[in-house]
């Protein structure tokens, strides 16, 4: 008998592991036992679902408790296949067990004798057919799994052979003092030990039995991850910034340039970045608000006390339309406050650049404005106070830090591009203080949202003309820049299969309609429907200098129509712009088209939103239908959430909190799921503050595993304390 097993063993200590297996689970990253353990299955397959041999069940993928009636027959067939046939019956009707290269099953199937038989029932010329893909007997004294787990799999491994070692390690693991989870904590949360979720997920004997095991390990994940950001959080708050004096943060001067009264809800949110930069702590705040709710208001207020304290203030934004958008807004409030704003950005010339570095190591820039060039070697600050980052979700925490690390603990303002869920927001950015624009500039319309098929593409054109000729311009989005086959859909069918996390509606079968591209489209306005209107067109794949020149061209008024991907899907502020179209709008997101149609409505005249869609799909007909109705960013987003993950929410973020939580890809939708449930989130954040008040350094015995899972995961959120 080997000796018991423990989580970090080894796996080729688990019986029936030699090294070429070992060899192949490493390439799953399975190393010991535990990390064995926490291989989750993708799905089971349901093998209680027992049926009967019956018209009904043809093409079922299902069990059928069938006795053997006639002696098995061995032939080989032309193509060289094996070929074995056997009689069955289930009491009622028979049927002919086939199978293909299978040497052994002769040996199995005894007459006389029942098995369960797994498979798809279908109809042959003489009668039913069945095609076991298992063949287990049935016997009085053993029962059988209803419940089958099926495993993420790499070449060579084959789910018997992975069952055989989850069972072995689940039969002799000691889990003990090793359980991830303090006491205290699985009582607050009602949950079950960590063996017993191996158990649970592994051999199920209900669906139940799934759900707990399941349960066990979200709240398992939630609980490290609201336990990281949280200690990163309280490390900040013991940590010396830099303290702004109150006197130099009035903000008179400042409001006496702004074209504009402030909102409360803006008020609200300088008082509070106010509070921070006078507190003696390192600020970090998001500022989280509905596209157009005026976020960059703040952080200029920001920079402007960053100023009057002495340091320079770093904004950076994720495109370079972006950071000249807001270079050109900075500049239009700070300049005439005699503070020097400077932009930076990839295609500047030499030249330009040179003399914006100069001016950044100097100090004669208070305020330098750019894209992720900011980040680059040669940016020397000189008296860092304040990093701004716009878009958070954009950039990845990495990012964020390295640019924090050009200063001596800067105080930290990030502004999220869409509404961020709550939930989302504490998971995410829970090392964050959060600070909401709840209520819109006064003044604002509403802009009118249609959802349209194909059919109305006359009509379309018609209203295009209508808004040009009363002086507006016009957005286009299409899905892709040029002409492109499309990727075939994946349509496997799985229904048979309980998928763990279930797909999202995204995952259906429909044929997806043609996509638009904009190189196409644009040039079919132009010589065909609109030669008498300016068009231009935009995508990701120009430089960056063209880019610009033709965003600067639109909100010069030079253009009027303008045909685009997404790149235009952030913050771009053009005024007189009243009508945005989405073509295959089925594609994109709903906090996407959000986004999207806060590019409109951003003047005095009526705006519009018309999304062009011909899918029949039910789910995006429901998703199109929540843009027509729904308008608050907030409610839109958590839609979003529970139809689509947090994906989206963290896409670009390449580490971090985001990409942990996409590593455990078994969870993944079930984390937006939790999401959605925010008393339990709230409640998981309540305990983890309340541990960290007790043990703030985790060092008890008991959280001393806590605190080594956190050392593997904070690694990107401590960067940005360091
Ligand atoms: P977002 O929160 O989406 O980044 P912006 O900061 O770009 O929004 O603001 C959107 C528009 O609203 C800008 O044109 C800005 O000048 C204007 N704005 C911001 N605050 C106010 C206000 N208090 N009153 C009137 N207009 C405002
Ligand atoms: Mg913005």
């Amino acid at each position: 008998m080997p000796d018991k097993l423990l989580k970090n063993s080894p796996v080729t200590a688990i019986y029936g592991c030699g090294r070429k297996k070992a060899d192949q689970l490493a390439v799953l990253g399975i190393y010991t036992a535990g990390d064995l353990l926490r291989h989750f299955p993708r799905g089971y397959l349901h093998k209680g679902d027992v049926r009967e041999l019956s018209e009904n069940n043809i093409g079922k993928t299902a069990s059928f408790v069938l006795t053997v009636t006639g002696t098995a027959v061995t032939s080989r067939i032309p193509s060289g296949k094996l070929l074995t046939k056997c009689k069955a019956f289930d009491g009622m009707r028979s049927c002919t067990l086939v199978y293909y290269n299978q040497k052994y099953i002769k040996s199995v199937l005894i007459p006389g004798n029942t098995y369960r038989f797994w498979g798809k029932l279908t109809r042959g010329k003489s009668g039913f057919i069945l095609n076991p893909l298992s063949t287990e007997p049935v016997t009085a004294s053993k029962k059988l799994a209803e419940f089958v787990p099926v495993y993420p799999l790499t070449n060579g491994l084959t789910q018997g052979s992975i069952r055989l070692l989850i069972n072995f390690t689940l039969d002799n693991i000691e889990i003990g003092a090793g359980e991830f989870m303090p006491t205290k904590v699985r009582e607050e949360l009602s949950l079950c030990s960590e063996a017993e979720a191996y158990r649970y997920i592994h051999k199920p004997e209900n669906e139940q039995m799934i759900e707990r095991g399941r349960h066990r390990f979200l709240c398992e994940e939630l609980f490290v991850l609201a336990l990281t950001v949280r200690y990163a959080k309280r490390g900040r708050q013991l940590l010396k910034g830099k303290k702004f004096s109150t006197d130099k943060c009035a903000m008179n001067d400042f409001y006496e340039v702004l074209p504009f009264r402030l909102t409360d809800a803006q008020t609200k949110v300088t008082k509070e970045i106010t509070n921070d930069l006078t507190s003696g702590n390192p600020m970090a705040r998001l500022i989280s608000g509905d596209v157009g709710s005026g976020k960059t208001v703040c952080a200029m207020a920001a920079a402007f006390m960053s100023f009057r304290n002495g340091y320079q203030t770093a904004v950076m934004a994720p495109t370079e339309i972006l950071a000249r958008q807001h270079f050109k807004d900075f500049c239009s409030v700070l300049q005439t406050l005699d503070i020097e704003c400077v932009l930076l950005v990839g295609s500047m010339s030499r030249k330009e650049k040179a003399e914006a570095l100069e001016k950044i190591a100097d100090g004669s820039a208070g305020v330098i404005i750019g894209t992720h060039a900011l980040l680059s070697e040669n940016v020397a600050f000189s008296g860092l106070g304040l990093v701004i980052t716009d878009e958070q979700h954009r950039f990845g925490v990495a990012q964020r830090a390295s640019l924090q690390s050009k200063g001596d603990l800067p105080h930290v303002l990030v502004m999220s591009a869409t509404p961020i869920p709550r939930t989302l927001a504490l998971i995410l950015m829970g090392d964050l203080d959060i600070s909401v624009i709840d209520r819109m500039p006064a003044g604002r319309q509403k802009t009118d949202t249609f959802v349209v098929s194909e059919r109305y593409r006359q009509r379309l054109n018609g209203f295009i003309a209508k808004q040009v000729q009363q002086g507006h311009q016009v957005y286009i989005v299409c899905p892709s820049v040029e002409a492109q086959e499309d990727p075939a859909e994946d349509s496997e069918n799985e229904s048979d299969f309980i998928p763990f996390a279930q797909r999202s509606d995204y995952a259906e079968t429909e044929k997806m309609p043609e996509l638009k591209n904009v190189i196409e489209y644009e040039a079919n306005l132009k010589n065909n429907v609109f030669p008498e209107f300016r068009t231009a067109l935009i995508h990701g794949k120009l430089s960056g200098a063209e880019k610009d020149k033709i965003m600067s061209d639109f909100a010069d008024g030079k253009t009027d129509i303008l045909v685009s991907t997404t790149v235009i899907e952030v913050g771009i502020n053009v005024p007189n712009a009243t009508l945005m179209i989405v073509e295959n709008a089925e594609r994109f997101g709903l906090s996407q088209l959000h986004q999207l149609r806060g590019r409109v409505g951003r003047g005095s005249s009526k705006s519009y939103c018309i999304l062009v869609s011909d899918s029949k799909s039910e789910s995006a007909r429901k998703r199109l239908d929540a843009m027509r109705t729904t308008y608050d960013g907030y409610r839109i987003a958590k839609y979003d959430l529970e139809l689509r993950g947090p994906g989206d929410f963290i896409s670009l973020s390449a580490d971090g909190v985001g990409e942990k939580m996409r590593q455990h890809g078994n969870f993944g939708t079930k984390i937006a799921e939790l999401c959605s449930d925010q008393s339990l989130l709230n409640k998981i954040f309540e305990i983890a503050d309340s541990l960290l008040e007790r043990d703030p350094q985790l060092d008890s015995e008991e959280n001393r595993i806590l605190k080594q899972l956190l050392v593997k995961t904070d690694s990107a959120v401590n960067k940005t304390l360091n």
